[in-house]
């Protein structure tokens, strides 16, 4: 058996987000005060709705990343670290062909593409058929801050589209638009270091997990087992925890509670995947990315 683990790189977890809108679009909050708002984060992408709007340097974030959210009326797609040139001419038409473009240019620009928010289905959002018909975008939003459960939260569609064998990571963004949105869902991504390259790099590989709160430390495999090793302080240890491991078609393949530093699972070699949700209680969650096992 063996486990595709994207945790074993050196590095320090990086807090960010892709996915937030300024007044250059319809977000409330000048550019300025959006930086100010994430001025805690590690790395943050700038994505208005079918524009590239441009950094200025006097943000203090660390790193930062140009984006667009390409958005047709019926489905949006975050494009970062975009070839400037896909301005030419652009149109939001959604069309396979025109969004596939769009990724391909993103890709070979250094950067990559999300599908976002799946399930908002009162306004933009992805049909099974198309999802499969795309290719290579890097993940699909499976958390968005923006609104409701109901619309916002994607795993079902991340389920379908691993056990149909596709590779792709999930991601955690704000989607931030009005007060109150802002550090809802993030990513924490385990980079060399805190630079652009870096950050995509770790994130092609998966190296990274969605958060709303809480965390892991650090997730290890060896053999057919896997190690989960929960963010872990004197504090945080005597909290209760509730974990989840999830494998194809979304199956629970174990559950477990308690005041849990460290959880284990040993593969049967059949999961074909499995992922693990980790909540403390009050609701703050972490997400990891899939590790897929091969019998
Ligand atoms: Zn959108
Ligand atoms: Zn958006």
């Amino acid at each position: 058996m063996k486990i595709h683990n994207p945790y074993t790189g050196e590095g320090t977890w990086l807090r960010g987000s892709f996915h937030n809108h300024t007044t250059n679009s319809d977000g409330w909050f000048s550019l300025e005060t959006v930086y100010k708002m994430y001025g805690s984060y590690d790395f943050l992408g700038i994505s208005d709705h079918d524009k590239i709007t441009e950094h200025t340097d006097n943000s203090g974030i660390e790193t930062l990343f140009e984006a667009i959210e390409v958005s047709s009326s019926q489905t949006h797609m975050l494009v970062v670290q975009p070839d400037r040139s896909m301005m030419d001419g652009y149109t939001n038409e959604f069309t396979i062909p025109n969004y596939q473009r769009y990724v391909d240019m993103a890709n070979e620009n250094g950067g990559f593409a999300v599908l976002a928010h799946p399930n908002r289905f009162f306004s933009h959002y992805w049909r099974e058929g198309d999802m499969f018909k795309m290719e290579r975008y890097l993940g699909i939003e499976v958390y968005n801050g923006d609104g409701n459960p109901e619309y916002d939260i994607a795993f079902d569609k991340w389920d379908l589209l691993l056990s149909a064998g596709r590779k792709v990571w999930g991601f955690g963004n704000d989607d931030s638009h009005v007060y109150g949105q802002d550090k809802r869902a993030w990513n924490m991504v385990l980079a060399k270091e805190n630079t652009r390259e870096s950050i995509v790099e770790a994130l092609k590989n998966g190296s990274f997990y969605v958060s709303s709160g809480y965390g892991f430390d650090s997730i290890e495999s060896n053999e057919g087992t896997i190690t989960v090793n929960l963010r872990s302080n004197k504090l945080l240890d005597n909290m209760y925890k509730y974990i989840s491991f999830f494998g194809k078609d979304g199956h629970v393949l174990h559950e477990t509670s308690g005041r849990l530093t460290q959880v284990k699972y040993e593969c049967k070699g059949d999961e074909g995947y499995v992922r693990i949700a980790a909540y403390l209680e009050g609701g703050y969650a972490a997400f990891s990315q899939p590790l897929f096992v091969e019998a």
